[in-house]
C-alpha cells in the first residue's frame, strides 16, 4: 500500500497553493454566510479565473468543459479551498455532485447546454429536496409535478435551499407518482430560478444570516426537457448524488488547520501546562486524521470508477466528529471568546453544528452503517 502523494500530484498542489496564496492575499471568508452578495460576487469573480486555468471541473470530461483528469486532482483542490473557507461559493456543489449528476443520467442536449456555464464558473445551482415535512424522512414529500402540455406545472415548497437567494438554477426533486408512492414516484427536475410562479423567502439561520432560504412554487410550468432522467427515476438519481455531496467538502482539512491555530493559541497562553488540554489536542488531532484517510478511500473508489458505497457514510460521520471535535475544543479553551464573530472558533463552531444535520444527518449516517457495514438488523 502507497500512502504518498505521486509527484504530479504533489506538484499540482504547489502550484495551486502558489496561485491561492495570490489570488487570495486580501480575502477571508466572509462571516456574513456564504449566500451574501458579497460572497456570491467574489465567488462568481474567483471562480472565472480558476476556470481559466481549468481548475474549476478538472475531472470532468473535456467534451463539457472539463480538463480530463483524475479524482484525486479534484480533491486536492478540495482541500485546498475548503483549508480558506471555500472561495467557489456555492459553486462547490456544481462541480461536487451537480455536474456528476448531469454527466451521468442527463440527455445529450441537457449536458451541451448545461455542463460548460458551470464548468466557466458562470452559474450557480442550489439543491432543493429538504421539506416543511420531510428532511430525513426524504420520500416523504409533497412538491407535485403534473404533466400539462409539453412540459410539467411544478406547486409545493422547500426548505433549507443554501444559495437559492443567488442561485440560476435548483437541481429539484417533486413526486411525479401518486401520494402514496414513496421513493417511487420521485422525479428530478432541472428548475431555472427565473421560472414565473417560483418565489424565494430569506431564512436567517446560525450558520450565515444569508445562506438558508425557502422556495415556492406555485403553478410553475418547466418544459419537458427539464426532467433529468426518466420520469419517477429520481430516488436513484438521488441516492447516488448524495454520496458524492457527502464527501465533497473536504471538511476535516479546514478543521486541522483551525487546530494548528488553537495550537498556536494555547502556546502562546501557557495552556499546554494543563494535560487534559493535551488529551483533548491529540483526540482532535487524531479524528481529524480518522476523517482524511476515510475519506480517501471513498476517493480511491472513485478514482477506479468503481459505483459510490457505504464508505461514504463513514466517511461523512468521520468528518463531523472531527468538525464537533475541533469546534468545541475551541470553546473548551478560548472560552466564550471563540465564538464571537469572526473569531477562531465562531466559523468552526456554527460549521460543525451544520455538518451533522445536512446532506444526512449524523445519526442517519450511523444507521447506514450499521445496516449497510455491519450488516445489523434494521430493528
Ligand atoms: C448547513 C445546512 C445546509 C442545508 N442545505 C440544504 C439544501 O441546500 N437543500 C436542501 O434541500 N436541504 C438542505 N438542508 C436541510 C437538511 O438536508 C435537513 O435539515 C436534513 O435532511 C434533516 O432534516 P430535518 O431538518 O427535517 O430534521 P429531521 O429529519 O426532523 O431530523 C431531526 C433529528 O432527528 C434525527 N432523526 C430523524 N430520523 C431519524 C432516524 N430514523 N434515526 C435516527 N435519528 C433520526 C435526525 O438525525 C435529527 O437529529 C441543509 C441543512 C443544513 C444544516
Amino acid at each position: 500500500m502507497e500512502f504518498a502523494w505521486s509527484e504530479q500530484d504533489a506538484a499540482f498542489r504547489r502550484e495551486l497553493v502558489a496561485f491561492l496564496d495570490r489570488e487570495l492575499a486580501d480575502w477571508q471568508r466572509s462571516e456574513t454566510g456564504l449566500g451574501s452578495a458579497v460572497y456570491s460576487e467574489f465567488s462568481r469573480a474567483f471562480v472565472g479565473k480558476l476556470a481559466d486555468k481549468g481548475w474549476l471541473t478538472p475531472h470532468w470530461p473535456p467534451e463539457y468543459g472539463g480538463g480530463g483528469q483524475g479524482a484525486w486532482q479534484h480533491f486536492v483542490l478540495g482541500e485546498e479551498m475548503w483549508k480558506r473557507g471555500e472561495p467557489r461559493g456555492p459553486q462547490y456543489m456544481n462541480v461536487n455532485w451537480v455536474g456528476p449528476a448531469l454527466i451521468k443520467y442527463g440527455t445529450e442536449q441537457q449536458r451541451r447546454t448545461l455542463l460548460p456555464p458551470i464548468a466557466r464558473g458562470e452559474v450557480f445551482w442550489c439543491q432543493g429536496f429538504s421539506e416543511p415535512e420531510a428532511g430525513t424522512d426524504l420520500a416523504a414529500l409533497r412538491t407535485r409535478a403534473v404533466r400539462e402540455g409539453d412540459g410539467f406545472v411544478l406547486n409545493g415548497q422547500k426548505i433549507w435551499t443554501s444559495y437559492a437567494n443567488v442561485a440560476d438554477y435548483c437541481f429539484l426533486l417533486a413526486r411525479t407518482g401518486s401520494t402514496a408512492s414513496g421513493r417511487a414516484g420521485i422525479s428530478v427536475f432541472l428548475l431555472p430560478l427565473d421560472t414565473p410562479g417560483v418565489e424565494v423567502r430569506r431564512i436567517s439561520g446560525l450558520v450565515g444570516e444569508h445562506s438558508f432560504n425557502e422556495l415556492f412554487l406555485t403553478d410553475a410550468w418547466i418544459p419537458a426537457e427539464c426532467l433529468l432522467g426518466e420520469e419517477n427515476e429520481g430516488w436513484r438519481i438521488v441516492r447516488r448524488t448524495l454520496a458524492y455531496e457527502r464527501v465533497g467538502a473536504p471538511r476535516y482539512a479546514r478543521a486541522a488547520l483551525v487546530l494548528d491555530r488553537l495550537a498556536e493559541r494555547c502556546r502562546e497562553a501557557g495552556l499546554f501546562g494543563d494535560e487534559g488540554i493535551q488529551e483533548q489536542f491529540g483526540a482532535a488531532r487524531a479524528q481529524c486524521e480518522a476523517a482524511r484517510v476515510l475519506v480517501y478511500r471513498v476517493i480511491d473508489e472513485r478514482a477506479k470508477a468503481k459505483e459510490p458505497s457505504p464508505l461514504a457514510n463513514q466517511a461523512r460521520a468521520a468528518m463531523v466528529l472531527a468538525e464537533r471535535a475541533v469546534g468545541d475544543l475551541a470553546v473548551d479553551v478560548l472560552g466564550s471568546e471563540a465564538l464571537a464573530e469572526g473569531e477562531l472558533g465562531d466559523a468552526q463552531f456554527r460549521n460543525s453544528l451544520g455538518a451533522g444535520i445536512a446532506a444526512g444527518s449524523y445519526e442517519v449516517q450511523l444507521n447506514l452503517i450499521t445496516r449497510l457495514i455491519l450488516k445489523l438488523p434494521k430493528d
